[in-house]
């Protein structure tokens, strides 16, 4: 089976960055240059990022 990367660009610093092959929709992923939170949407086979406006991710400090 044929597998499509996902690359991403960052919108805040304009790094390409390849997901993982597995990801998931609504997943959140951050960008390795900048740090910039996205949520993954998968939509047709190809993924966009979508602005993460959330806090989920405060236990992390
Ligand atoms: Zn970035």
């Amino acid at each position: 089976m044929a597998q499509t990367k996902l690359v991403v660009t960052c919108k805040v610093c304009g790094t390409e960055f390849e997901l993982p092959e597995d990801v998931m929709d609504g997943e959140i992923t951050s960008c390795p240059t900048c740090g910039a939170r996205y949520i993954v949407k998968l939509a047709g086979g190809k993924a966009v990022l979508e602005e993460f406006k959330g806090d989920v991710e405060d236990y992390g400090e």
